[in-house]
């Protein structure tokens, strides 16, 4: 049977071709931006330095100061829209990436305090910082930057759009959930506007709008990041009232300082160990390594099986292995018996998913000290270990 199969071909050729000059274009894209950003920012940063040092000097007239803290005020204020256009481009050309690492978020909030107090002080309205969670620190999986500018967007809006009363920003907790928020007493936004205000360059009323300055892209940016984050944005409004916009994030890997300090207290021993916690996931080690913060305890890690034996045999002296089961490479059931062969004695606890009885037994049979089941909960893993320790 023969078929002709010329078109087809045809059309298979014009799709690589374009799907060739898509990634020409986003190369170019790629590449303009960065020159475009370097050449934009190079001057612009020349002249607000330079505009500063002006403004510094003592010798200029009440004309000369004004002038200058025209020039200061207006190329900060191009230097932050060139920003926010880059930072939309980036977006669009997927280069921005999320950056996730052990946030203090009350320290973040403090510090978006201490930044906009002088704002709301020249405005004449109050500012108020409301923590869900009263600890000096509290700790979780974030993209610090991003957040920091997510909320620095929603306080600037906030008080920007606001002429009397206040504003209010900080966070409440559920089990899954940060909910970070940020209201004010302001114009309000009418309920036609409330979803479109997020898309690129819209404002409320560009006229009006005129009087408050602005580029309509604080939204847009804030609410790609929250998306990049895994979580969302969203407003309720009432016009001549004021505002709440909300900021969803999950909720991952939450370890907090008191926690960590309560079990430092328990951990403290005249005795120094080390720990070696055999995990590829990387949160549950950055977890189990808080539990042990500020401790006699030194953690180290190891990514796979082979790691652990590796270690294991090195010049280190090990007291004890918190083994995961599933890894990569070499699980961690053959790493215990590897391991078993060359040091007996070292206690070896099996941390795995699974939670049957039966598992355990057989966990015990094949040579592991002990057995504990994730998620590992703090006070089991520190009861395990200092009972292990002791008999070692
Ligand atoms: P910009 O503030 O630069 O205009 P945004 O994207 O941050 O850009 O905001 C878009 C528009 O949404 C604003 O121009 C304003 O009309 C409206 N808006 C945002 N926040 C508030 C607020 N807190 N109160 C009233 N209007 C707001």
């Amino acid at each position: 049977m023969k078929e002709d199969i010329t078109m087809r071909k045809l059309m298979e050729q014009e799709l690589i071709e374009a799907r060739n000059r898509a990634l020409r274009s986003d190369k170019l894209k790629e590449a303009f931006l960065q020159n475009l950003s370097h050449e934009i920012r190079t001057p612009l940063n020349a002249i607000v330095g330079f505009s500063e040092l002006l403004s510094m000097d003592i010798n200029q007239t009440k004309e000369q100061k004004d002038y200058t803290s025209i020039i200061m005020n207006s190329s900060n204020q191009l230097l932050s829209i060139v920003n926010d256009i880059l930072t939309i481009a980036k977006i669009q050309t997927g280069q921005e990436v999320v950056v996730l690492k052990s946030t203090d978020i009350n320290s973040v909030l403090d510090n978006l305090y201490k930044i906009f107090r002088s704002q709301v002080d020249i405005k004449r309205i109050g500012l108020n910082l409301r923590k869900g969670n009263k600890n000096p620190q509290f700790l979780i999986l974030t993209d610090e930057t991003k957040v920091t500018q997510i909320l620095s967007n929603l306080i600037n809006n906030a008080i920007k759009f606001t002429d009397k009363g206040m504003v209010e920003f900080g966070y409440s907790l559920n089990e899954k959930h940060i909910e970070f928020y940020v209201k004010d007493s302001g114009i309000g936004i009418p309920k036609e506007f409330q979803q479109i205000i997020f898309e690129r360059f819209r404002q409320v009323e560009s006229s009006l709008n005129r009087n408050f300055g602005g580029t309509g892209l604080g939204l847009s940016i804030s609410k790609a990041f929250a998306e990049m984050l895994e979580g969302n944005i969203r407003v309720e409004s009432e016009p001549s009232i004021g505002s709440v916009f909300y900021l969803t994030l999950p909720l991952k890997a939450t370890i907090e300082l008191t926690e960590k300090q309560t079990t430092s207290n328990n951990l403290i021993t005249n005795e120094s160990y080390i720990i070696l916690v055999a995990e590829d996931e990387i949160y549950n080690f950055q977890l189990i390594e808080a539990y042990f913060y500020k401790s006699n305890y030194t953690i180290i890690h190891a990514h796979n099986g082979q790691e652990a034996i590796d270690l294991c045999t090195s010049e280190l002296n090990i007291d004890m292995i918190l083994m995961d089961i599933k890894m990569p490479y070499v699980d961690g059931i053959t790493a215990m018996k590897e391991i078993r062969k060359q040091n007996i004695k070292i206690p070896i606890i099996a941390q795995t998913a699974y939670a049957l009885e039966t598992e355990r037994q057989h966990l015990l049979e094949i040579g592991f000290s002990d057995y504990i089941a994730k998620p590992i909960k703090k006070e089991e893993l520190i009861q395990k270990v200092i009972k292990l320790l002791q008999v070692k």
